[in-house]
């Protein structure tokens, strides 16, 4: 019986190994030309993917073809790796999610994404071996947007990626919120997920957008460190993460040029946006 899935394991091991050499071989047949057509040449916004696989040979075969497809690509090796990044960088459209971790499961860091309102809708493509009672049970129970058995052929978790991918995009806001939210010559478009001065679109990450707006949606209101934790990482007070707030706070200021001058420390508590004084910002 150890013996038959010992060889199971070989057997899928081996594959994306192989689909993976095959690939740079396409590749440097195809260089020359490329650039020509390089899938994602026509728009401007990238996909994030993160990988959550803690054996390192499928990571880089998964890491390597998804950004070939165009795709920006993080990889964790654990579960723990995986929650502590999201909650420090923009939300990944789309998470590639090993179910044997070391430590804690794929399962349990699903479990703990859907009970986060700011993760709640994340995509999850799990990842899973054959036997393991997981396949169809976990997966779709726990919100998984599909799950994948190993072995699997890279290129259909590719064309499941996309698939995902696409079923995201028609997602509208929410619509009892107002679609603008505005300060003066700042003007955040909730619909378009962009935020501008004067017209000029400043570029922020999902972190630093929500955050501001947030700050927006109370303007005038001091809003203190945890009640920002909560709304935008949706996590408790801990004294570590409350620093991740007031550098977020420093970036977004600096992205916002004079118009970061709004967002006001409010000592000892957070932050608080005002509404911009008639006339051109100094
Ligand atoms: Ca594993």
């Amino acid at each position: 019986m150890a013996g038959t899935e010992a060889n199971k394991r070989l057997h899928w091991y081996r594959f994306p190994v192989i689909f993976f050499a095959n690939m740079l071989q396409t590749k440097t047949k195809h260089q020359s030309n490329s650039v020509a057509h390089h899938p994602h040449s026509g728009g401007t916004n990238v996909s994030t993917i993160l990988i959550v696989e803690d054996e390192k040979d499928l990571a880089v075969v998964l890491e390597y073809n998804l950004k070939r497809e165009g795709f920006q690509v993080h990889i964790a090796h654990s579960g723990e790796e995986a929650f502590a990044w999201i909650n420090h960088n923009a939300l990944p459209d789309l998470v590639i999610l090993d179910i044997v971790l070391p430590g804690m499961s794929g399962v349990e860091l699903c479990r703990r994404w859907r009970q986060q309102e700011a993760t709640r809708a994340l995509p999850v493509l799990f990842l899973s071996a054959r036997g393991e009672e997981t396949d169809r049970i976990i997966g779709f129970e726990m919100g998984a947007d599909d799950y994948m058995v190993k072995p699997f052929h890279v290129r259909e978790l590719l064309l499941r990626v996309r698939a995902i991918l696409r079923r995201q995009q028609p997602l509208s806001p929410t619509p009892l919120a107002a679609e603008r939210l505005s300060s003066g010559s700042l003007l955040l478009d909730r619909k378009k997920h962009q935020v501008f001065i004067h017209e000029q679109e400043i570029p922020l990450t999902s972190m630093e957008f929500k955050l501001l707006e947030i700050l927006l949606t109370h303007k005038g209101e001091v809003q203190s460190r945890d009640t920002l934790l909560a709304a935008v990482w949706n996590v408790n007070n801990n004294a570590i993460q409350t620093r991740t707030v007031d550098v977020h706070v420093k970036r977004l200021r600096s992205k916002l040029g004079s118009m970061g001058e709004l967002i006001e420390t409010v000592r000892n508590i957070g932050y608080c946006l005002r509404e911009a004084t008639p006339g051109p910002p100094r």
